[in-house]
């Protein structure tokens, strides 16, 4: 199997031209080239690799799995970064949108809670030589989510379902940030993107249906 050029394949026609017609086309171009450039077969483990650029989610160890290509594209562009920001990511798992959010901000903190999950992902990370992420491991049963020594973070992503948007995240985002989270029921969520206005506001905006493995702890199940 061509590695290269099944994910090709993945990004034209799950992502930037969506053959399913009830997808929005991803159109942010430095989004795309990062999803052309970032190999996904990597960040699965090696049974699945095949599957890697399939439009689908997949397993990868410890009841979780790596989100679906397109969700992944779709929550990037709903960061709008370019290239300056500092990002926080709430849910590394595999690595994979940590490497994407890499590529595409100057600066990623992300934090995991299962600790084999966060150490198989710094190793692929750091085989793709991304050296601007720090990772951290709360497997605290009580960590609060988010990261108060580096706040404010320009983008926040949420890649586990919330049953509602933690204020915690909101208060560590910088005035203009952007918050992109899955929020719902423990079986499936609906994105929210939440920006703060120059006054302090929040604005929100809904996008599509989802499903995500549970966010565990204190904001979450
Ligand atoms: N973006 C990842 C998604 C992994 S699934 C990928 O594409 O691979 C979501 C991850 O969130 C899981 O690994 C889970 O362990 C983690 N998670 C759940 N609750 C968390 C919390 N409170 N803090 C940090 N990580 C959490």
């Amino acid at each position: 199997m061509n590695f290269d050029v099944a994910r090709k394949k993945m990004v034209q026609e799950q992502i930037a031209q969506p053959v399913s017609g009830d997808r929005q086309p991803v159109t942010d171009r430095r989004v795309i080239d990062a999803m052309l450039k970032i190999p996904r077969h990597i960040f699965v483990q090696e049974a699945f690799a095949l599957q890697a650029y399939n439009d689908t989610s997949l397993p990868i160890g410890e009841k979780q799995t790596i989100s679906q290509p397109y969700i992944v594209a779709l929550m990037t562009e709903m960061l709008a970064l370019t290239g300056s920001e500092k990002v926080l990511e709430i849910g590394t798992g595999s690595g994979y949108q940590t490497a994407i959010l890499a590529m595409l901000a100057d600066r990623v903190c992300t934090a995991e809670r299962i600790r084999p999950l966060a150490l198989r992902a710094r190793k692929c990370l750091d085989s793709l030589r991304l050296f601007n992420i720090m990772l951290r491991i709360n497997d605290r049963d009580n960590s609060p989510v988010g990261w108060e020594e580096e706040a404010p973070f320009d983008a926040v992503i949420v890649t586990a379902g919330a049953p509602e948007v933690p204020q915690i995240l909101t208060d560590q985002l910088a005035v203009g940030g952007r918050l992109v989270i899955p929020v719902g029921s423990e079986s499936e969520q609906r994105l929210v993107k939440i920006v703060k206005t120059a006054t302090g506001e929040l604005e929100t905006v809904l996008s599509i249906g989802c499903r995500f493995v549970p966010l565990i702890g204190r904001q979450g199940w």
